[in-house]
């Protein structure tokens, strides 16, 4: 299908606003669905109208020339063309020919689409959040938690009618739970849907509202649910219940439940490892040897070689998090921070005096 609004218009590239403006006005009158009987005249119309709309208007005219069809499609949608469409005198013109007030309609009936259909209504999600340790979170948890949700009303099953009684169809909607509210844009009318105040979307309006919810279908519940948070959960990760959210007419809302780690005494956590500072003795880092560090559930030992610089970081394999998706686990990083004594014995002293001294014989320089 050919879109070229100078071709619909059956108009020159070069044509002068004069002459798109008689143009237009020639065929908006022969195809006026109030004239004009043809099936597709209403479409016919509708496409003339967005032709003149553009080429009436100097900046999308501009645009539409320098981008082609399909780029004008993506910089504007119809509704846009029409919003700012200047019909000025083309309204008087239609009147003037009896063709007046139910120019909306036409457009009414191609833009509002989806008019007549109720719309789904779902339950609002909900969101928690709950505080696990760095120790629950490397052997995945059970935790159980209490929450406020609304469900349906068990005496009248969600419908907010007392049982046995009768339901009235709303008046405000006509039972259709909706109502359209008109824009006009210039000569069109766009449509928007709304869900009826009256009935609130229900279509129907309870006489003998149900004694247990009053009428609203729905009742707050409490609810104990067990959450199970699996080995490895990051800090900040959200977990998707799904079904456990608000009460919705057409099914529940979701509950997501954010899992936050505490911070730990001794361990940090890097994606899937654990980082430690450990202290270590000079003597220990100078000769080297077995030193025991503490990890998540308990202690391992880790060899330390002779002439350990402070700061050096060991890995200590499969010591860390568990990988919450796949096999396997992290490293525990253990990081040596050699301790320098702050108070030493008169023997201490003269040893390590001594080992000074041999220092600078050969040539090192001291410690001061
Ligand atoms: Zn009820
Ligand atoms: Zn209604």
């Amino acid at each position: 299908m050919t879109k070229d609004y100078y071709e619909i218009l059956g108009i020159q590239k070069n044509a002068s606003k004069d002459e798109i403006k008689k143009a237009y006005r020639k065929l908006a009158l022969k195809y006026h669905p109030d004239r004009n009987s043809e099936p597709d005249a209403a479409e016919k119309f509708k496409e003339i109208s967005e032709a003149y709309a553009v080429l009436s208007d100097d900046k999308k005219r501009v645009q539409y020339d320098q981008y082609g069809h399909a780029g004008f499609d993506q910089m504007y949608t119809t509704e846009d063309i029409f919003r700012n469409a200047d019909f000025g005198d083309f309204q008087d013109i239609f009147r003037e020919f009896g063709m007046g007030g139910p120019f909306g309609n036409i457009f009414g009936q191609m833009f509002r689409g989806g008019y007549g259909r109720p719309m789904k209504e779902y339950g609002a999600d909900l969101e928690m959040e709950i505080e696990i340790d760095l120790e629950e979170a490397a052997k995945g948890v059970k935790r159980e938690v209490t929450y406020h949700r609304s469900k349906a009303c068990s005496r009248c099953r969600g419908s907010g009618n007392e049982p046995g009684t009768e339901i009235k169809k709303c008046d405000g909607c006509n039972g259709r739970g909706q109502v359209q509210q008109a824009r006009r844009a210039g000569p069109m009318a766009f449509y928007t849907v709304t869900t009826c105040g009256k009935c609130k979307g229900e279509g129907s309006i309870a006489e003998n509202p149900c004694k247990n919810c009053a009428g609203s279908g729905k009742i707050s519940s409490n609810e104990h649910i067990k959450v199970d948070i699996p080995a490895g959960i990051h800090s900040g990760m959200r977990l998707h219940l799904s079904g456990l959210g608000e009460y919705g007419k057409d099914g529940p809302g979701d509950l997501y439940v954010r899992v936050y780690t505490r911070p730990h005494k001794k361990f940090e956590r890097d994606g899937n490892d654990l980082w430690i500072d450990v202290p270590i003795s000079f003597p220990k880092a100078a000769l080297g040897g077995d030193i025991t560090v503490p990890t998540l559930f308990g202690e391992a030992k880790l060899y330390i070689p002779d002439g350990t610089q402070s700061h050096t970081v060991f890995r200590l394999k499969g010591e860390g998090m568990t990988h919450m998706k796949g096999r396997g686990k992290g490293d525990e990083m253990v990081r040596v921070i050699i301790n320098v004594p702050k108070k030493l014995s008169g023997k201490q002293k003269k040893l390590l005096k001594e080992f000074e001294g041999e220092k600078n014989e050969k040539g090192f320089l001291g410690f001061i």
